[in-house]
């Protein structure tokens, strides 16, 4: 996938935007460009975790916050701590071919610190992740990512056993905030690390 174009549409809006061909390679940036005494917050992301990045992290010194890796009783305490660290590592649900981020969560916190909290994020997106649009966005996130991440977590939601989006009002529901992020905050530092390669759903 040629991602020049996409790279240059998100540079003029502020992100620093990288392609690489594959995530050996970005598991090798983040090594440079992380500190050894810089904390690691990580947002709830398959591509992040198959990465092996936190492993690589913490065994050289790292301190990192990932609440997927915590004990159940730890995970509200973690994933606070994870806004407030110096680097945050995440993925997107969709980023759009005209330059904007669209993501949808359950509980927020991995949307909330993509924008508020560490000073330096990087957001590793897979070339599955890339739409044309918002609308095609959410349409995405609703059909690719929100399936699989039910059956993943268990969840007893209609998109799990249809395969598709019904404006549930089920106590599962995994759709409670819509985040688009169309230019980089001010006094943030938003990596976007493009991958040629399928990374998560
Ligand atoms: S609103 Fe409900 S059915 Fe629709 S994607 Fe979200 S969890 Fe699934």
């Amino acid at each position: 996938m040629d991602f020049g174009a996409l790279v240059d549409v998100f540079n003029k809006r502020g992100f620093k935007a990288r392609a690489f061909d594959g995530i050996e390679q970005v598991v090798k940036v983040l090594e440079e460009e992380i500190a050894p005494n810089q904390s690691v917050g990580v947002g709830g992301s398959v591509t992040v975790k198959i990465s092996g990045i936190t492993d690589i992290l913490r065994a050289r010194g790292n301190t990192v916050y990932f609440h997927w890796e915590v004990d159940k009783s730890e995970i509200d305490r973690v994933r606070k701590l994870a806004s407030q660290a110096d680097v945050y590592l995440s993925s997107s649900n969709a980023v759009t071919a005209d330059g904007k981020l669209v993501n949808i969560d359950g509980t927020g916190n991995r949307v909330a610190s993509m924008f508020y909290g560490p000073d330096r994020v990087y957001i590793i997106c897979g070339r599955n992740k890339v739409v044309d649009n918002e609308e095609l966005a959410v349409e995405r996130i609703k059909e690719k990512a929100c399936p699989p991440n039910a059956e993943r977590l268990g969840l007893n939601t209609p998109c799990r056993k249809t395969g598709r989006c019904h404006d549930c009002d089920a106590p599962d529901r995994m759709c409670s905030v819509k985040v688009v992020m169309e230019r980089c905050p001010k006094g943030k530092e938003i990596n976007l690390m493009f991958v040629d390669q399928d990374l998560g759903y």
